[in-house]
């Protein structure tokens, strides 16, 4: 049972994270990289979503924990640039391989997320178009460790000064809860998977995405001020206010198409066929006919 699940966490995990590099064996080493990008913050990458660590006076703050059992290997890496204890975790969102590694961490530390995500977290439904079927709840095996205790709606500020974190949700995109992490001193935003990479992203309408709603949440999140780097929860590099303003147009035009396709009485495989992605998105991948399919299932589904 156990080695099933893996074997399909695995499996989803290297759909889920395509550009980032090596498929993971289960007997590889948990290998963290680390990017400083400020004196007091880091993007640790691998095992799933790329995580931020952010030190404060108090403690240390991490946004996202990965795949199952990549929980501890981070918080190993964190020792190596700081020796204050993690206090807070912020997941962005729902997905496994950003929440997984919660449940490796003391019980002490406080758990905050986007209200949506707390009951996508109780939930953990498979995500649309890589997951079928009952997911485990890593949460429920651990009786409930590693759940958020506290959530915010629209937008949360923690701390104060060089300490600031501002929390943002502008509505459904990749999932129904994704949140937008600002370090408003150090002028850096987590934007998890609402772009992932420069890519067609996951619209997991199993919990709560959308494809109709995506371009106009992160456009409302490419307008927020004060910031001028953006941690993406899978591109190996940062990107800018300006790639996600691009990004969101690139979600407009993928969407507009698979809806004028649908007027047109086509289907989602007419989308595959003839979707290419146009020519002003300069280095953007070239799409897996897969998620193109399942993304314009989601728009299709939401398109009357
Ligand atoms: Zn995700």
């Amino acid at each position: 049972m156990r080695r099933v699940f893996m074997l399909g966490v695995l499996a989803a995990a290297g759909v889920l994270s395509l550009t980032v590099g090596a498929y993971q064996q289960p007997d590889a080493p948990k290998v963290v990289e680390v990017e400083k990008l400020k004196d007091n913050l880091f993007v640790m990458k691998g095992g799933g979503g790329n995580s931020a660590v952010f030190i404060t006076a108090d403690g240390v703050t991490v946004v996202d924990t990965k795949l199952p059992g990549w929980g501890q290997p981070l918080l190993d890496k964190i020792k190596t640039v700081t020796s204050k204890p993690v206090t807070r975790i912020i997941n962005t969102h729902t997905h496994f391989d950003h929440v997984s590694g919660n449940v490796e961490f003391p019980a002490t530390v406080e758990v905050i997320v986007q209200e949506n995500t707390k009951a996508l977290m109780d939930q953990m439904n498979p995500v649309y178009g890589i997951q079928t079927g009952p997911q485990p709840n890593l949460f429920k095996q651990n009786g409930g460790k590693g759940m958020p205790k506290r959530t915010f709606k629209d937008k949360m500020t923690l701390g104060k000064g060089a300490d600031q974190i501002d929390l943002y949700y502008f509505g459904a995109a990749h999932t129904g809860g994704d949140a937008y992490v600002v370090f408003p001193s150090l002028r850096v935003m987590h934007v998890g998977d609402t772009m992932p990479t420069r890519d067609v992203p996951i619209m997991d309408k199993n919990n709560g995405g959308s494809a109709v709603a995506f371009s106009a949440t992160l456009a409302k999140a490419a307008a927020v001020g004060g910031v001028d780097t953006l941690i993406n929860g899978h591109n190996p590099t940062t990107t800018t206010p300006a790639d996600l303003k691009l990004y969101s147009e690139f979600i407009a035009d993928f969407v507009k198409f698979a809806q004028d396709a649908k007027k047109a009485g086509k289907s989602v495989d007419d989308v595959v066929a003839g979707w290419k992605v146009p020519a002003k998105y300069t280095g953007y991948a070239t799409p897996n006919p897969a998620r193109v399919k399942a993304d314009a299932q989601v728009a299709f589904d939401e398109t009357k």
